[in-house]
């Protein structure tokens, strides 16, 4: 199999495509940099714009955006956004993402194929 190789991946919730679930153990986080930070080594600031869309528990979340789109081009996408298509965006980019790094061949083309089966 092709996927064997990101299947480490756990794709226990890459079907989620919402990076916010009401965790109980996030109570560290709080003072944690977010996935964005962390992956770049800086000091986090929290009005960075990937900060609330990459929150420090999905470090996962966060290289598989960076994997298939980039961080620069990330910004590069939603910086030209109001904050409403931002939102879209944002979440369009990580179901995207997680759709690659669950079906690396497919990606999100397998899922429209499935919708129009
Ligand atoms: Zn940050």
């Amino acid at each position: 199999m092709i996927a064997a190789t990101s299947s480490n991946t756990s794709a226990t919730s890459t079907s989620h495509p919402y990076p916010h679930r009401p965790s109980s153990s996030s109570s560290a986080s709080a003072t944690q940099a977010c996935a964005a930070c962390k992956y770049q080594r800086r000091k986090c600031n929290q009005d960075y714009t990937l900060a609330s869309y990459f929150p420090a528990d999905q470090q996962r979340q966060f290289l598989n955006a960076h994997r298939l789109f980039g961080v620069s081009n990330i910004l590069k996408i939603i910086c030209h956004l109001d904050p409403v298509q931002c939102a879209e965006a944002m979440h369009s980019i990580i179901f995207q993402s997680n759709a690659r790094a669950h079906d690396p061949v497919g990606g999100c083309y397998s899922i429209i194929l499935e919708l129009e089966r």
